[in-house]
C-alpha cells in the first residue's frame, strides 16, 4: 500500500504539472471511487471550471487545493496511482477517474483493486472528516507529545505506529524499517518505551521517511505502486528487514524473523531489536 513516502513522491511529481491549470472536464467510469463523497454529483460540479492552486498531503492522503476553498482529496488505497498525461494518449487499464486540464493534459486516477477513493470537499468538510494525528514527515510529534500518546498503552509499538490517530502516514513497510533502525522490539507495549527509546524512534522515523522519499518510495514485486511517470520507487533496494524473512540481518547477520502482530506481517531482527 502506498505510504507517506509514496504519496509524497506522487505529490511532488504532479505538483508542477497541475498547479495553475484550470479543470475543463471530469470523467468517472467507476462510481465506486466516489463512495466516500456524500453526494456523488458534487464531485463533477465542484471540480469543473476550478483552478488548481496547490497541493498538500496529510498522512497517506493527497490534497489538490482548488479555488473557492475546495479540496480535491485522493486516497490511493492499496494499489492506487495518480498520473498526468496528454489526454490523447491511451490511459492504463483500471483508470477510473480522468480530469481534463486546460493545457490538453489530464490527471488520471488508476486503481486495479479499487480500495482507493476520491472526493471534493470544502475546507470545513475536510476538517470534520479528519481524525488523523500529526503528519509523520511535515509535522512530526515531539518526544514529549509522542511519549504522552504512548503512555500506559499496552498495544505493541508496531500496532501503535500504524495507528493513524497517533501519527499519520506510517504503514507496514516504514513501521518495520523504523523499528529496526531504532533497535526496538516491535512486540513491546507502547507504554514500556523509555524517553531514550522515543528519541531513537523519532530519529529513525525521520531518517527512514527521508530515505524513502529520496528514493521515490518503494515498489514491491507486485508493481502496485509506480511513480506518476511510470518509474519504480527504488527504496526496495534499501529495505533492511521488510520482506526479508530468513535472510541475514544487515547489522548482526542473524536471520530476520517474520511474526504476525495484530494481523500484520512484521519483519525484524530479534538480536538487534530489544
Ligand atoms: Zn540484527
Amino acid at each position: 500500500m502506498p505510504e507517506l513516502p509514496e504519496v509524497e513522491t506522487t505529490r511532488r511529481l504532479i505538483h508542477d504539472q497541475i498547479v495553475d491549470r484550470t479543470i475543463t472536464d471530469v470523467l468517472v467510469t467507476r462510481d465506486r471511487m466516489l463512495r466516500r463523497q456524500e453526494r456523488p454529483a458534487d464531485f463533477r460540479s465542484r471540480l469543473s471550471g476550478r483552478r488548481i492552486i496547490g497541493t498538500s498531503r496529510l498522512g497517506k492522503r493527497l490534497h489538490i487545493l482548488l479555488g473557492g476553498d475546495l479540496v480535491w482529496l485522493v486516497h490511493l488505497g492499496m494499489s492506487g496511482r495518480l498520473s498526468t498525461a496528454d489526454r490523447t494518449s491511451k490511459a492504463p487499464p483500471h483508470t477510473h477517474v480522468r480530469v481534463g486540464l486546460d493545457d490538453g493534459s489530464e490527471i488520471r486516477f488508476t486503481d486495479p483493486r479499487t480500495f482507493g477513493y476520491t472526493m471534493v470537499v470544502t475546507q470545513d468538510e475536510l476538517d470534520e472528516l479528519t481524525t488523523m494525528g500529526p503528519d509523520a514527515w511535515t509535522d512530526p510529534p515531539t518526544a514529549d507529545e509522542l511519549g504522552a500518546r504512548l503512555e500506559r498503552r499496552t498495544a505493541p509499538i508496531k500496532a501503535l505506529l500504524l495507528d493513524q490517530t497517533i501519527v499519520a502516514g506510517v504503514g507496514n513497510i516504514y513501521a518495520d524499517e523504523t523499528l529496526f533502525a531504532a533497535g526496538i522490539d516491535p512486540r513491546r507495549a507502547g507504554g514500556t518505551l523509555t524517553e531514550s527509546d522515543i528519541d531513537s524512534l523519532l530519529a529513525a522515523l525521520r531518517r527512514v521517511l527521508e530515505a524513502g522519499i529520496e528514493a521515490g518510495g518503494t515498489t514491491l514485486s507486485d508493481m502496485a505502486y509506480l511513480l506518476p511517470d511510470g518509474r519504480s520507487g527504488e527504496f526496495v533496494t534499501e529495505l533492511a528487514v521488510y520482506g526479508r524473512e530468513e535472510e541475514p540481518c544487515p547489522r548482526c547477520g542473524d536471520l530476520i524473523r517474520r511474526d504476525v502482530i495484530r494481523g500484520r506481517s512484521t519483519f525484524w531482527s530479534p538480536t538487534c531489536q530489544r
